[in-house]
């Protein structure tokens, strides 16, 4: 994965990624976000960890407090706000993620959607087969999916089983298989990896799990938005993800659970709110968790928080997932071409795969300067993400970055570097 592998090809000169965003059928949507414009911000490579904001946001926003909030006051919960998470998680399912409606929602932040879903399904597992005490998880996933499950099985008593992947690429099916058995209840992967951006199988992991009798649930925090899912086809059970990386719903916007419609009778999630109740306004007394998807909801939904993705969602729609996919191959694939060219011989390692179609939507390269770098670049108005300890991670959201952005970034980061 390491070894330099020439791009003879591809030119190295800014002239050529000018060709290319003029050839790129998707370039006329870049004008549609809030500072794309903006001299101060010359490359935006971290649209993964933050996406930018789409104008229409703006004015959805504004719209929606002198209107709704302003002018409905309390009368918009009956006249549609309590549909919303639904009816956007829907939207969501259809456009980007392979989900048919009444499966998925929008709700909390994608730390306590995990604890919720984790929970529900290792109570279900276990009540099913008291034998099955595994959770399955592997050490380069996110930090928070880690300590959350850490959390669960000292609260339930399981054992975690941890698959050590390769750190440049992701988790594989022999890897899984060699971890699952008779003991395990769930398996908690993501489809793309936080850091390598290795792109996981989902069918074939999914398939390994269900062979083993387990449960899986999907982070698609990375995926949703750059890389077509499809959750009902692989057969998935549950997943998570977030909306304020590709899906440009804004700092802290909610996070979406997806719970494939077969379980939702059978599984109980832990925060038993009266907003996940057959009958809210009914104030009646034991909980008696909704059919479908809302018993997954617990308390008042943050409406406000979900105004910005309907737009980012509908954007998507409009130019498709796969159109949107194939400009993101399109430019890691360039973004790697320019490692090649101008980062490799100075030293510089790249620790995501080199084959796209195990790859998402960024890529990570690694230098022992880089921490110092990135400090720098940010001063200058070029925008990549560091990760320790030595990471910078290139994240191109494939609607907002031209292939001039990525020239730009990787010349910064070449200038930053020791001759
Ligand atoms: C960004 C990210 C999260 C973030 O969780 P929050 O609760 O929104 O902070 C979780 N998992 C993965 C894989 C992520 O990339």
């Amino acid at each position: 994965m390491t070894a330099h592998h020439e791009n003879p090809s591809t030119p190295l000169t800014l002239d050529f990624a000018r060709e290319l965003d003029l050839a790129d059928p998707l370039a006329a949507h870049r004008s549609a976000f809030i500072g794309s414009d903006d001299p101060g911000v010359r490359a935006y490579l971290d649209g993964n960890s933050l996406g930018r904001p789409l104008a229409a946001s703006a004015a959805r926003i504004a719209e929606f407090i002198t209107e709704q909030w302003g002018g409905r006051l309390i009368r918009g919960w009956d006249e549609g706000w309590l549909e919303m998470p639904a009816a956007i998680g829907d939207e969501l399912g259809r456009v980007a993620v392979g989900a048919a409606p009444g499966q998925t929602t929008i709700g909390d932040s994608t730390t306590v959607l995990l604890y919720k879903l984790c929970r529900a399904a290792v109570a279900g597992a276990v009540s099913a087969d008291a034998a099955r005490t595994e959770i399955v998880v592997d050490t380069e996933n996110f930090p928070t999916d880690r300590f959350v499950l850490e959390g669960i099985a000292d609260e339930c008593g399981m054992t975690l089983r941890w698959i050590t992947p390769d750190p440049a690429a992701g988790v594989t099916v022999d890897d899984l298989a060699a971890v699952l058995g008779p003991k395990t209840a769930l398996v908690v992967l993501s489809h793309v990896a936080y850091r390598s951006g290795y792109l996981a199988d989902m069918p074939a992991l999914t398939a390994a799990a269900h062979d083993a009798g387990a449960l899986i649930l999907w982070d698609l925090c990375h995926s949703a938005g750059s890389v077509p899912v499809e959750l009902d086809a692989s057969g998935a059970d549950l997943a998570v993800g977030c909306t304020y990386k590709y899906l440009n719903g804004g700092p802290g916007s909610p996070a979406f659970a997806y719970v494939r419609a077969e379980h939702q009778p059978h599984l109980r999630q832990p925060i038993q709110g009266w907003l996940g109740t057959a009958d809210p306004f009914g104030m009646g007394e034991g909980y008696q968790p909704a059919a479908g998807i809302r018993s997954f909801t617990s308390g008042t939904p943050p409406i406000l928080g979900m105004l910005a993705l309907q737009d980012m969602i509908a954007l998507i729609g409009e130019a498709s997932i796969e159109a949107v996919r194939a400009k993101s191959v399109a430019l890691t694939d360039y973004a790697v071409a320019l490692y090649d060219g101008v980062l490799a011989p100075l030293g510089v390692e790249l620790s995501s795969p080199r084959d796209a179609a195990w790859r998402g939507g960024h890529i990570t390269i690694d230098h022992p300067s880089f921490r110092e770098a990135t400090a720098k670049l940010w001063g200058e108005g070029v925008i990549p993400d560091f990760r320790n300890p030595n990471g910078i991670r290139l994240g191109l959201s494939p609607l907002s970055t031209s292939f001039s952005e990525v020239w730009l970034g990787i010349d910064a980061i070449r200038a930053e570097l020791p001759n």
